[in-house]
């Protein structure tokens, strides 16, 4: 068994993780459909080449949950029916009676 192998497999994941969870985070967010871009911005096109994404990269997981909404969700709120992910536009008009 290679235990030094399967530390350094596992401390791979957790960089790769974390580095899915920045770009995640701090890419922009481009709708119709929703998509994740660097804006040609240097650190985020690095963390794309390294994680193999295409830019932009498609993001249909990252759909408001608004209905028929296609824009990309940036924000969550939380409703009567669960927790859902938004677009700025629909966290903006949550309270219309239609939503909740
Ligand atoms: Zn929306």
């Amino acid at each position: 068994m290679d235990r030094v192998g399967e530390k350094d497999r596992m401390k791979e994941k957790e960089f790769r993780d974390a580095l899915e969870d920045m770009v995640d985070q701090f890419a922009y967010p481009l709708d119709d459909p929703p998509r994740i871009t660097t804006g040609g911005l240097s650190a985020l096109e690095h963390a794309f080449d390294v994680l193999g994404y295409p830019d932009p990269k498609e993001m249909p997981e990252r759909k408001c949950q608004y209905e028929n909404c296609n824009k990309t969700a940036t924000s969550g709120i939380p409703t009567r029916h669960g927790y859902k992910r938004v677009c700025l536009e629909h966290l903006i008009v949550k309270n219309k009676p239609n939503y909740r």
